[in-house]
């Protein structure tokens, strides 16, 4: 798999009659899955009453357009686990997958990013969709299913890349712990109890 993350950035605009969004504009994101790839795209809600129709493996969800954060504000937060979040993710290092999804993990309950989706890929791997609340960009994941056993190095590992900011890393256990991912990393063969 050459590739099995991703981020896709919100459209400033309908995907269908070009219109931009407003501040506080309702619209509807779908991502489109093929093969390992996804497209996004996001659509006003009148266009997507016509838009539903036409993908067929798809995830979808509304969301509220907000002005993103103008770029130096988003700068000034320096290697935090955002930060590093996305540079691993620019690296594209099959390697770090664990790191990756731990970070993600972190940033949901942290609240700067929420779960938007879970699916099952080609492969029958656990894809994660996050959403970034503030600029919209949605993260695609795979769950590497971690043991237990495994948090522990990879703990290790996040507090390294993040060096002076190690106190952001440590708590790492206790966001996991009642996670709704918690139940995937700790019992990977567990399918989840519906409510
Ligand atoms: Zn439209």
């Amino acid at each position: 798999m050459s590739q099995d993350w991703n981020i896709k950035a919100r459209s400033t605009a309908c995907g269908a009659c070009q219109k931009a969004f407003e501040d506080g504009q309702a619209y509807i994101t779908r991502l489109a899955f093929e093969g390992i790839d996804y497209t996004r795209d996001d659509y006003c809600e009148p266009c997507w009453v016509a838009e539903a129709a036409r993908k067929e493996r798809y995830s979808s969800w509304k969301g509220i357009f907000k002005v993103p954060p103008p770029e130096p504000e988003r700068r000034v937060r320096k290697e935090t686990a955002e930060s590093l979040l996305r540079e691993l993710l620019e690296e594209n290092n099959p390697a770090r997958k664990n790191a990756i999804y731990i970070l993600a993990v972190m940033l949901e309950r942290q609240r700067v990013m929420v779960e938007r989706e879970v699916r099952a890929g080609d492969a029958g791997e656990r894809l994660v969709v996050y959403e970034h609340r503030k600029t919209g960009e949605t993260f695609v994941l795979v769950d590497p299913k971690l043991k237990l056993t495994e948090i522990d190095p990879v703990q290790q590992e996040i507090m390294d890349l993040l060096g002076g900011r190690a106190a952001e890393a440590l708590p790492i256990a206790t966001l996991l712990a009642g996670s709704p991912s918690a139940a995937a990393v700790s019992t990977p063969d567990e399918a989840p109890t519906s409510p």
